[in-house]
Parts: structure tokens; C-alpha cells; sequence
């Protein structure tokens, strides 16, 4: 509470030297936007005694410099227009400070199994399996990690489609755009799953393929990673398809836990 106060005083601030009084909405609208971001994607780090996050102490103005150092951006602290622009893309809604690839373990095996539980109505369902098998395949060319589909029970990485609360699942998803996929990392229950919004226009919007490779390289234990040029990257690149969409940031992350 004492953080959004402080930001609407700035923003108060903010407003006060500006004469046209349209402007309030949109700074209204701002602060909200600022805060939510931050509250999704920078308030946690790393807990590796529980194996996931925890709520970390740091201020608005602290979380907002640590998301413009990711991000690339000047280092200002507060909500400046390129700031705002950044978080008003689409992206993945797993954190971006949750560096368990480093701290958490990868998976104890190289066999894994995986399940599409359900499938959008956007796309035909040969065309999501193939997306699906197409994104594992792009991390078994560079590990020894092997995928093979499962038809019914548990897998190791349970894949669906939800909207809003879906599932048993402890996260939300948000409406069209915004946050596009999460996933969770290695582990049981929900460990490794990996759940798409099907508020999302997967046919047209966001390609399938892409959103998918990088939601499994969270299924496998890698964190986001602020080099722009990553599939790991938090808002997802927009490539063609033809593209081998692993960088060498990507590549020698999954190798550093499955190995070559
Ligand atoms: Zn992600
Ligand atoms: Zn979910």
C-alpha cells in the first residue's frame, strides 16, 4: 500500500504540471498498469529451500530499476514512456527474477513423457500436436533429453488450454493479450505443466510453436534471460518460422543442466 500511495503522488506530481485534464485517465490507468506488472513479474526471488519463489522486500521504485536493467532500458526508477511500452507487450507470466535454472534442479531423468490434455478450438488438433511435438524437438537436438507423448494419465509435462482461473491451477490468466502461456518448473503435481490462454487467437495472434518452446524450456528448468536475441526472453520474439529459434544464451542454458 505504501508503494502504490508513493506512486500516485508522483503521478499526482506528475499531473499537476500537465494543464490538459484528459491525461488523468490514462496516468490512472498507468499506475495500475506499473503496479500490476511489477506485483506479476518482480515481486518474488529464488527460494530454494521450498524449490520456488518468495515475496521479496524491495520497493516499487527498486523493482522498477531491477525491470529496466532486464529489459535493457534506462535505469530511471520510475515509469517512464519506454518503461510503459515494454509492459503493455504480450509475454510469458512466469517472473522474471525466478532464476531456478540456476538455483533449482532440472529434471533427475532425460526420459520424459508428455500430455496435451486438451486442445484449442482455434486450431485444428493435427496442427497443435505437430506445433507441440515441433517445440520438443527443438530442445532434444541439443540435449540428451528424449520426449514421447502420452495418451492418458500423469505425465511429466501435463500441457492444456484454460482461460482465466483454469484447472486446479495456483495462477490466473488474464483476458486477450497480456500474459500469453505459463509453466512451472521441473518437478511433481504441477511441475513441468505448461498451460496456454485460450483467450489468445492461436491461429492468427501468437504462433503456437514458438509460445510452446519457450514455456518447455521453463518445463525444463531455464529462467527468462535478458539477452533480446533468447527464445528465453519474457516477451516472445516474433521470428519466421523457418528461423531455429535457440540462441547460443538458450542453448548453453539447457546444456549447463542435461548436458550435450
Ligand atoms: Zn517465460
Ligand atoms: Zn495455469
Amino acid at each position: 500500500m505504501k508503494d502504490l500511495s508513493l506512486l500516485l503522488l508522483m503521478c499526482a506530481a506528475l499531473s499537476n504540471t500537465l494543464p490538459i485534464h484528459p491525461e488523468k485517465d490514462s496516468k490512472e490507468e498507468d499506475v495500475k498498469l506499473v503496479q500490476d506488472y511489477l506485483n506479476k513479474f518482480y515481486a518474488v526471488e529464488p527460494d530454494p529451500n521450498q524449490l520456488g519463489w518468495k515475496i521479496n522486500a524491495e520497493s516499487t521504485a527498486e523493482k522498477l530499476q531491477k525491470m529496466q536493467q532486464f529489459f535493457g532500458l534506462k535505469v530511471t526508477g520510475k515509469p517512464d514512456t519506454e518503461t510503459l511500452e515494454i509492459m503493455k507487450k504480450p509475454r510469458c507470466g512466469v517472473p522474471d527474477v525466478g532464476l531456478y535454472g540456476v538455483t533449482l534442479p532440472g529434471w533427475k531423468k532425460t526420459k520424459l513423457t508428455y500430455r496435451i490434455v486438451n486442445h484449442t478450438p482455434d486450431m485444428s488438433k493435427e496442427d497443435v500436436d505437430k506445433a507441440i511435438q515441433k517445440a520438443f524437438k527443438l530442445w532434444s537436438t541439443v540435449t540428451p533429453l528424449i520426449f514421447t507423448r502420452i495418451h492418458e494419465g500423469i505425465a511429466d509435462i501435463m500441457i492444456a488450454f484454460g482461460t482465466k482461473a483454469h484447472g486446479r491451477c495456483p495462477r490466473y490468466f488474464d483476458g486477450p493479450l497480456g500474459i500469453l502461456a505459463h509453466a512451472f518448473p521441473p518437478g511433481n503435481g504441477f511441475g513441468g505443466d505448461v498451460h496456454f490462454d485460450d483467450d489468445e487467437d492461436w491461429t492468427t495472434g501468437f504462433n503456437l510453436f514458438l509460445v510452446a518452446a519457450h514455456e518447455f524450456g521453463h518445463a525444463l528448468g531455464l529462467s527468462h534471460s535478458n539477452d533480446q536475441r533468447a527464445l528465453m526472453f519474457p516477451n516472445y520474439a516474433y521470428i519466421s518460422p523457418s528461423e531455429f529459434p535457440l540462441s547460443p544464451d538458450d542453448i548453453s542454458g539447457i546444456q549447463s543442466i542435461y548436458g550435450e
